[in-house]
């Protein structure tokens, strides 16, 4: 089976293009058409934590179509920093309690959603209910039903849903997808991909399975998972898994390491892992009939290049991954297009993974169809 959504598609069409003029990485964008920065659309963030204050807002700085109008959060010291770092106008501040305002105020167009994963679809369906887009963080939810509101509500309000998957506007992930459609290698056969690091506090919402829905799968493993959909451009057939826990206290609800085996419709096969216990696992090798390529490290916010077997390097120049997607978000508003990261291509992970957790928990293979 191939890949279903129609932006999926439109990804793999743009990334032909990526590697004859990657410094143009912008025009890739699904929504980068037409639109000029007259209008710029205005985003609320939703949980001021780590994210928003050292990734996102920054980003927003440098986008040419977006602008930070807006902020909700529960935490009044927050409300206060930020209101003096950004210039954001007390009538543009809101809690999670008074989400429905918003629906009054001009100024947001978009609620970017930056919360636990479990609080997703909540802040989601306000957002939506109060006439905003969203561009909601990965992973989507904790669960398929969760997702599934979410799609239902946006599309009830007639609001878009993205999801922030920021590799889909990263060159050298771009790069490597077009030597799979290119069959630069010829046809694709094996694909390793891992994401894993070594986490911190014990007490973090990370390691709640009320809060986080899972461990590291749910954290950074779905990298490595989104990594084997793009290359492959096929949704995975079969899937075995097994966890592992070697500190049981800290990881009392969720796993420590996974590691999972898919098979897609061409018979390629991918083999993947994710881990919170150690660290320096951050790449993918893809192996075709007449050579290798790959990327080390592969997910990161800056720095990602890699190899191919024929000893040419892939290393194009870093953007802001969180910068080019608000701005292809925001064009596509503009536009009215559709967003090539739909809440769609959310579930769709979000179904897979709880598939891997089955096989893992099961010790059987699952089907997908
Ligand atoms: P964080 O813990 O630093 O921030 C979370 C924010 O949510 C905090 O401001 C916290 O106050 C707020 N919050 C609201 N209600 C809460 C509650 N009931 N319990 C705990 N916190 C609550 O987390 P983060 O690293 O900023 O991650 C936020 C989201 O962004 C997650 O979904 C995560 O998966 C995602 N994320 C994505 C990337 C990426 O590269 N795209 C990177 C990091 C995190």
């Amino acid at each position: 089976m191939k890949a279903k959504f129609q932006t999926r598609r439109e990804f793999l069409k743009t990334t032909a293009i990526a590697a004859a003029s990657v410094p143009l990485i912008g025009a890739f964008s699904s929504c980068a058409q037409t639109a000029g920065p007259d209008r710029k659309i205005g985003f609320a963030l939703a949980g001021l934590g780590n994210l928003s204050t050292h990734q996102i807002a920054p980003a927003l700085q440098k986008t040419k179509f977006c602008r930070l109008t807006g902020i909700i959060t529960g935490t009044p010291e927050k409300a206060e920093q930020w209101k003096a770092q950004y210039d954001i106008p007390d009538r543009n501040i809101y809690n999670y309690d008074t989400m429905e305002k918003m629906a009054d105020n001009p100024d947001i167009d978009v609620v970017y959603v930056v919360t636990p994963n479990a609080l997703h679809a909540g802040h989601t369906i306000k957002a939506a209910k109060a006439g905003k887009h969203v561009l909601c963080e990965k992973p989507m939810e904790a669960s398929v039903e969760k997702c599934e509101q979410m799609i239902d509500e946006c599309k009830k309000a007639g609001r878009q849903l993205a999801i922030g998957y920021r590799l889909h506007f990263e060159p050298n992930n771009l790069e490597c997808v077009r030597l799979v459609r290119e069959k630069v290698f010829g046809d694709l056969k094996i694909i390793d991909a891992e994401f894993g690091f070594k986490i911190g506090d014990p007490t973090q919402w990370r390691l709640k399975k009320d809060l986080a829905g899972g461990g590291c799968l749910m954290d950074v493993g779905i990298y490595a998972l989104q990594a084997t959909r793009y290359l492959s451009g096929e949704e995975p057939l079969e899937i075995s898994a097994i966890t592992t826990v070697t500190d049981p206290v800290k990881f009392s609800e969720v796993e420590e390491s996974i590691l999972w085996q898919m098979k897609f419709p061409s018979g390629t096969v991918a083999n993947c892992s994710s881990t919170y216990r150690v660290g320096g696992i951050d790449r993918f090798n893809v192996y075709a009939e007449n050579g290798w390529f790959g990327l080390d490290p592969a997910y990161n916010y800056n720095g990602i290049h890699g190899r191919r077997s024929d000893g040419e390097q892939i290393h194009f120049t870093s953007i802001d991954q969180f910068a080019a997607e608000m701005d292809d978000f925001a064009q596509c508003i503009l536009n009215n297009q559709p967003t090539k990261v739909p809440g769609e291509e959310g579930l769709r992970d979000v179904k897979i993974m709880m598939a891997i957790y089955e096989a893992a928990k099961t010790g059987k293979t699952v089907s997908l169809s």
